[in-house]
Parts: structure tokens; sequence; C-alpha cells
């Protein structure tokens, strides 16, 4: 194992600080290293692994359809990606779907389509997207011009023109910065690396009037909120709001690479062919793996779903009794769902290390938040143990 991770720091480009922990295999909630030690996983591959670990229905689908055809060209039609677009359309606000293989690739799909629609409507001028501060919409060039944080565009200049960055969940600053050039306003329904940051409820009601008014396109990043991470399929539910773009990737596949990008039906006339394609998106094999992951979490009237609100509501409860006992070291809880964050009093780095010694995987963000995206088909008893683990992290720190 030493070796292995030697080689990791020699070989592969320096983007990571990882860990020194090699894990090898899972199964349902849990991961084991290379020792053979088992971890109890509260990252879930940050929002992925929605079903957990090598879910059976969804390691049956790829079986099954790497023994058919792994992949062909989109100049053909691929019959898993037809079914996933119509299993997506029925059961949310789009008539179409483009797939992609990550949820930045979403997002530039979403930038490019949201662009050529301003200019098909309203002329060439009308081309600016609004996006928030302490965002996260990807690593790309396009994408990180989208992100409203400094510290992912440093040194990549120059961005993308045609961008403007309001404060979340602000809308008089959003009807400011709105005029008549403006294309679309971009927006996480909770930010998720910005550190689990929910909006007030009427704020996503006021966005969607705003921009019904001034025609401007609402596209949702619901890349890491969606596929049941709340508690809904989709986190805008909670609102009662559709977007008129929205796109989606972690969840998507439950574990395999796929990004897609919905629309409704006359938002999406503005792509045509030849203005915008993939070579992997939506390929038999990844689709047949989304396939399996939402009939799954759609199976008996949504339960996946439902016990993933009733958890969360469980988790959070649990976390407000941490916090009475630990009221120097937690500052805040928030969350919906198995999205949550937890922000400490100080650097969750250290926790995180600890945790990982005790047998417990958790993620930090934002520097002071810990954040709780286990799979969703966790039990009550993983997260008694998670929170034990914790707890004893915090009374050695008290
Ligand atoms: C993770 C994330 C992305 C980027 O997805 P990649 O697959 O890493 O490109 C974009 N938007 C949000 C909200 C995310 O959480």
């Amino acid at each position: 194992m030493k070796r292995l991770i030697e080689d990791a720091s020699r070989y592969l480009m320096n983007t990571y600080s990882r860990y020194p922990l090699l894990l090898v295999k899972g199964r349902g909630t849990r991961v084991y290293d290379y020792d053979g030690k088992e971890y109890l996983d509260f990252v879930g591959g940050i929002a992925v692994n929605v079903l957990g670990h090598c879910h059976p229905r969804v390691v049956v689908a790829i079986q099954k359809q790497a023994q058919r055809l792994i992949h062909v060209s989109n100049l053909y039609h691929i019959e898993p990606q037809i079914r996933l677009a119509r299993l997506i359309v029925e059961n949310s606000f789009a008539d179409r779907v483009f797939f992609c293989n990550s949820g930045a690739e979403a997002n530039e799909a979403a930038i490019k389509l949201a662009r050529r629609y301003g200019k098909d409507h309203f002329g060439e001028e009308r081309y600016w997207i609004i996006t928030a501060y302490n965002s996260f919409h990807g690593r790309t060039m396009a994408t990180i011009t989208a992100t409203g944080q400094e510290k992912v565009r440093k040194g990549f200049e120059p961005l993308l023109p045609g961008f403007k960055y309001v404060p979340f969940d602000d809308i008089d600053a959003l009807k400011d910065a709105l005029d008549e050039k403006t294309c679309a306003v971009m927006l996480e329904p909770i930010q998720g690396e910005g550190g689990v940051r929910l909006p007030s409820q009427e704020y996503f009601k006021e966005v969607r009037s705003l921009c019904d008014e001034t025609g401007t396109l609402l596209i949702l990043d619901e890349v890491q909120t969606g596929m049941g991470r709340t508690g809904r399929l989709f986190a805008c539910e909670h609102y009662g709001i559709e977007p008129d773009i929205m796109t989606l990737a972690k969840g998507l596949g439950g574990g395999v690479p796929i990004g897609a990008m919905l629309a409704r039906e006359d938002v999406a006339a503005s792509f045509t062919p030849g203005t915008h394609a993939s070579t992997f998106g939506g390929n038999p094999l990844v689709c047949q793996a989304a396939l399996a992951t939402i009939e799954t979490l759609l199976e008996d009237d949504r339960y996946i779903l439902r016990e993933c609100e009733r958890l969360g509501e469980y988790l959070i409860n649990r976390l407000y009794k941490l916090q009475e006992e630990f009221s120097g070291i937690i500052v805040d809880i928030r969350g919906k769902g198995l999205m949550v964050g937890l922000e400490l009093t100080r650097e969750c780095q250290p926790i995180v290390r600890a945790a990982m010694e005790r047998g417990l995987l958790i993620n930090c963000t934002a520097g002071t938040t810990l954040r709780f995206t286990p799979p969703l088909t966790i039990t009550e008893k993983d997260i008694d143990r998670a929170l034990d683990i914790l707890a004893d992290i915090f009374w050695r720190l008290s």
C-alpha cells in the first residue's frame, strides 16, 4: 500500500491533497481499505453513491450491458439512452435531455443553450448570465467563470466574458443586476461546495417570478442536490418551482460518470444538429447504470426518497442534541434530506482525519463545515454510530 501511495505522488498530477488511504472495496454504506479495515462512508463519493456501494441492481445492469454493447457513437440510436431520457422526462419538468459525462459538462451545455436561446429570441447582445457568490459549477473554463469563488479561478484568467455575480438569497441584488442583456440566471437550489447553504423559503419563488417577467431563463444546477439527495427527486420541488434548464450528474448514475442537461421544449429547440455533442455522452453502459439507479429510487412509491427525508430529519435532530453538548464547537446545522452541513468554530480537516482513524469517512467543505452526504440507503444505526464517533472526537477537543 505504501508503495502505491508513493507512486500516486510520483505519477499523478498534483491536483488533490489526498488522504493516505487506499480504498479497494465497497458494500452498501461501508468501504474497505487495502488492509481490510472497514469504514462507514458518510462521504458517498461526495453525493454520488445514492444507492450505496455496489448496489446489486446497478452491478447487474452494468454486467449485462458490458456483455452486450459498451459503446457506439451518437451517430446512431442507443436503446438505453432513449429509455433513460424518457424516464427522466416522465419524472421531471423537462421535455428533452442532453447526455454528457460530468457536472461541469452539463453546466457547459446549459450555458451554451442559454446563450443560443438568448440570441435566437432577443438578439446578439443577450448573452449575460448571472450566478451567485459562493456558488460552485465545475472546473472547466466556462464553469470556473460561472463559479462565484475567487479561489477556483486564480491563475486561469482571462475568464469567459458575460458573467455577473450577486449574493445568494438576495432577490433585490438579483433585480438590480438583471437587465435586457441577461439571458439566464444560474443557481444551485442549495449551495453545496459553498458549505451547504440554504436560501430562505420564498427566494426561489421570487427568482422564478423575476425570470418570468423578464423572459430570462432559470438554470438550476442540481448536480449535487438532484437524484433524491434532499428527499425529493429534485431539490426545486421543496420550493414549489420549476427551472427552464436543469443540470444533473453526481448521483445520476449510481457511481458511473454521467451528466445530463434537461430543458423545456421551446428552450431545447435552440440546439439543432451540430450545435453541441459529446463522444461518450449517454453511452449504453452508463445509461443502463443510470436507469437502474433511477428505477430503484422510484420503486415502492419512492421508498428510498421518503426514507432519505425521514433519516435527514433524524440526523439533524441528533446534531442539535450534539450542539447542546458541544456549543463551543458547533456553530450551525443546515441541510435538507441527506445533504447536511455542520459548521464548526474551527477548521474541520483535523476532525476529518480523527474520524478516519476511528473508521468514519466524512467530508469537509468551505473550511469549517463538516458535510454529511451518505448513501440514501443509510440506517438510523449507521447515523448513531457516526455521531458517536464525532461526539468522542469533540469531547477530546473540548
Ligand atoms: C460537483 C458539482 C459540479 C461539478 O461536477 P463535476 O462532475 O465534478 O464536473 C457542478 N455543480 C455542482 C453544484 C456540484 O456540486
